[in-house]
């Protein structure tokens, strides 16, 4: 049994909240025992008793350099001292200025010269769809009103994001409230799409789809959908909600195949995992667009009341310093390579079918011994990771798909204990 103050937590949670993404029929179940974590340190976290637990999905793919880092800390610490937020609407803030000349210089300087804060990823999002869309309005196109999104997809939460979604288990409850969205498959059926003339952007969280289940795109694949939406006049935007900042391996996914996006839309990951902070990167030739004169109205009417927020760019300012001062990318090669080989590990295990790793994120899919997917009533992936979690792994399936993608800073000992944490808790779990 928890200690006194974790059981009465426990309880007061399960009488007050309600929690994303959350079966809350099981969460308030008396044999339920939420983690009410405490306290972080690198790779790791620990909760109210003091248990240890490898933060192995980065805390839902947010966290970079590790909690609690010195550098991070530092920077937030000082910023609270002069002040912790002011409006970005009619003033503006060394922080964010700062931040925004940071993401130009490292995203793709020649191309996305505009950086739009918000606060997440679906906001993110939410304001690229704007913005393309007002952008054929100013530029005589305004037919140009629909979006192309891909199969399985997962752009965010809100509505407009939530329309581009590609999950049924997520959003076609309210499909009767979404914007016009052409689903395809592949690119290759994009070309199927009637009134392709009607498209104001594709999106697509490019080399990887995170919570499609961790599954890759074929190589050359973003070049190939850069190259159709410039023949077929619509714009592009890329989702590196999950991608960005170092994730795939280079700061941005977009980066391994040379197609820079109209928009590229940043959360997670920006603040080092720390704050809620988003950005809208676009070029000069959709901003340009918004520039009338008052009574032409062109202004982008939209805008989150924290956009630019002082604690979350000054966080986001010192992670991006710490790549530098750490050596990030270049020390994170190893690590991809270790986990490569841990994971080939995993390969014979009879519940195993297949691996998927690209840069630091892993997805492992579970299958009955011969193959065949396990009844989805079994909830295999969400025994297995209960199971971890008694071996000290903290992370969360995507149905049946296992997935593995710690901080950065994991010391190659955590990692070797994190996949050994993956193989015996699927062996429990199945047996
Ligand atoms: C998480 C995620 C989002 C949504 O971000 P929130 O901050 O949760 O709103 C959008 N796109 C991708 C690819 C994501 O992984």
């Amino acid at each position: 049994m928890p200690k006194p103050d974790t059981a009465a937590l426990i309880a007061a949670d399960k009488t007050h909240l309600w929690h994303p993404f959350t079966a809350m029929r099981e969460w308030c179940a008396p044999e339920h025992e939420p983690l009410v974590l405490a306290a972080g340190e690198g790779a790791l976290l620990r909760d109210s008793l003091g248990r240890e637990y490898i933060d192995g999905n980065s805390s839902i793919w947010t966290n970079i350099h590790g909690h609690n880092h010195p550098r991070i800390n530092a920077a937030i610490r000082a910023q609270l001292d002069a002040v912790a937020h002011t409006s970005f609407l009619g003033f503006t803030n060394a922080p964010a200025i700062r931040l925004a000349a940071e993401l130009v210089k490292l995203a793709c300087p020649d191309v996305l010269t505009r950086v739009f804060f918000s606060d997440d990823g679906s906001t993110a999002i939410e304001a690229a769809l704007k913005m393309a869309v007002q952008y054929f309005q100013l530029t005589g196109e305004s037919r140009r009103a629909r979006f192309a999104a891909f199969a399985d997809a997962y752009h965010g939460d809100t509505l407009g994001a939530a329309s581009l979604g590609g999950v049924r288990l997520f959003h076609e409850r309210f499909s009767a409230l979404h914007l016009p969205v052409e689903r395809v498959a592949s690119l290759a059926e994009l070309d199927g799409i009637k009134d392709r003339g009607e498209i104001a952007a594709v999106v697509i969280e490019p080399l990887i789809q995170g919570a499609a289940g961790m599954r890759l795109w074929p190589r050359g694949m973003l070049a190939g959908l850069r190259a159709w939406c410039d023949a077929n006049g619509a714009l592009l935007i890329c989702d590196e909600v999950m991608t960005g900042f170092g994730r795939t391996g280079t700061m941005f996914a977009f980066q391994q195949e040379g197609a820079a996006p109209d928009f590229l839309a940043l959360a997670k990951g920006l603040t080092g995992g720390y704050l809620p902070l988003a950005a809208t990167l676009t070029s000069e030739k959709i901003f340009e667009a918004f520039r009338g004169e008052p009574r032409e109205r062109t202004t982008f009417f939209y805008g989150h009341s924290y956009a630019g927020n002082q604690l979350g760019c000054a966080a986001a300012l010192a992670s991006l310093e710490v790549f530098e001062e750490e050596n990030v990318l270049a020390v994170l090669r190893q690590k991809i390579a270790l986990l490569g080989e841990l994971l080939a590990g995993l390969e014979s295990l009879p519940n195993v079918r297949e691996i998927r790793q690209c840069g630091f994120i892993a997805g492992i899919d579970l299958a009955r011994a011969g193959g065949s997917p396990f009844d989805p009533a079994q909830q295999m992936g969400a025994r297995v990771c209960a199971a971890a979690r008694r071996h000290g792994l903290l992370t969360r399936p995507i149905r049946d798909t296992l997935v593995l993608m710690p901080p950065f800073c994991i010391s190659d000992a955590q990692l070797r204990r994190a996949v050994d944490a993956i193989a015996r808790s699927i062996g429990e779990a199945v047996s």
